[in-house]
């Protein structure tokens, strides 16, 4: 709001920012203006919509119309639907479908500029500060709106080694509209496949949202999971919490997102997967933790990926397949560099035993899910 506040001054104009419950706010503004139509943008999760439906009828009763537009996503709601009109639940049948209804016009961008004149407020209003909101700063360093293309063009093979730059860290852009999807996908298409493909999860999940309201407001994907025996340690969720696990990917992982904010996937899998599994703990302890530290915060990807980890979701791991965090560490960060960052002392007297035996833990899980889920399979990656 302030870049666009102060790109918006430099032509002489200037946003007029309100703190408060958007009803309240636009109560007072329509007591002072003639207001035909308020417009925003699509927004699925719960709280957004209730609260978009209860503008809609308090802005109703006023004779004001409230227009919402598609915006976060390329494809929203049911434009990529099954041939019977259902929503996918699995991904590579969605992503088809989403790639096959690509055309010419997909990533058009709104000729924003055009409209700037109705930005009325000539004389610069000062924005509500962080401090007066009941916030203070975090101090923490957001990543910048730019990539480098190398990055999308080695993407496929650098992806999922967390030691190395091989991601492009716009989660939190994406998050909060700083840089635009349909831009981006425009830009790496003809670049990385498997980084649009990343994307088309990111739209997966928002329709999954959308479609399955249920999962934003706390419950299973797949009802049968409600039942898990989770055993809620709570030392042991502290113990996962500060990256003091003994296991060290998991611990670098934890350690990376308490210090930044940010945690890269494979590792966010790993962890996510550790807490579900090897401990047991319910997932959506993590999936409130994750949500209270990740700066690219959002609810339908990060449900999404801690059902997946929890073998709750749609088209989520099986919840036979454990991860192991030695092996993982073996694959993905082979050389150590990552763990080194975030745990340097992972080889001293002074770090931790392991939390939990694997082998032991590992059948636990197994027989936890089992005795709900009445299945056998087995199997460790
Ligand atoms: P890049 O690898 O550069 O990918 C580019 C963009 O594609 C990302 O910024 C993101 O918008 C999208 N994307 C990539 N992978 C995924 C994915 N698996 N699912 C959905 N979108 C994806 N992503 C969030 O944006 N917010 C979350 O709160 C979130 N929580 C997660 C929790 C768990 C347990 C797991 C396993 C994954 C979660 N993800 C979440 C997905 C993924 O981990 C992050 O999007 C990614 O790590 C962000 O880093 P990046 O911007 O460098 O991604």
């Amino acid at each position: 709001i302030t870049a666009m506040h102060w790109q918006l001054s430099a032509s002489g104009r200037s946003l007029d920012v309100f703190y408060g419950l958007p009803k309240d706010v636009f109560e007072k503004l329509a007591a002072t203006h003639t207001i035909a139509n308020v417009y925003t943008n699509d927004d699925y999760e719960p709280y957004a919509r209730e609260r978009d439906a209860e503008m809609e009828e308090t802005l109703g009763k006023k004779g004001i119309g409230l227009k919402k537009f598609k915006d976060h996503v390329i494809f929203e709601k049911s434009e990529v639907i099954k041939d019977d009109g259902s929503p996918y639940t699995v991904f590579t049948p969605y992503s088809k479908k989403w790639k096959s209804k690509l055309a010419d016009d997909s990533f058009a961008s709104y000729p924003v500029n055009k409209f700037q004149q109705h930005f009325l407020q000539k004389e610069s209003r000062p924005i509500p500060s962080l401090e007066s909101m009941g916030f203070r700063a975090a101090g923490l360093e957001f990543p910048p709106e730019s990539y480098k293309d190398e990055v999308i063009r080695n993407y496929q093979n650098q992806r999922n080694f967390p030691g190395k730059p091989g991601t492009t860290r716009l989660g939190v852009h994406l998050r909060f509209g700083t840089i635009s999807v349909r831009e981006l996908a425009r830009a790496v298409m003809p670049m990385s496949e498997t980084f649009l493909n990343e994307l088309i999860w990111r739209e997966f999940y928002q329709m999954i949202l959308w479609h399955f309201q249920q999962v934003g407001k706390g419950r299973a994907f797949k009802p049968a999971y409600e039942n898990i025996p989770w055993r809620n340690n709570e030392d042991e969720f502290q113990k996962w919490c500060e990256g003091n696990t003994g296991y060290p990917i998991v611990d670098a992982g934890m350690r990376e997102l308490n210090a930044t904010g940010f945690m890269h996937n494979r590792v966010r899998m790993i962890v996510a997967s550790f807490l579900c599994k090897h401990l047991l703990i319910d997932w959506r302890w993590g999936e409130a933790y994750f949500a209270g530290k990740l700066l690219d915060f959002d609810l339908a990807s990060n449900n999404g990926g801690w059902q997946w980890a929890a073998g709750s979701g749609c088209d989520a791991a099986p919840y036979f397949r454990i991860f192991n965090p030695r092996l993982q560490t073996e694959k993905f960060d082979k050389d150590l560099a990552y763990i080194r960052r975030w745990v340097p002392e992972f080889q001293e007297f002074t770090y931790p035993a392991p939390i939990v035996d694997h082998e032991f833990a590992r059948k636990r899980c197994l027989e936890a899910y089992a005795s709900v889920l009445k299945q056998d399979s087995i199997t460790v990656v």
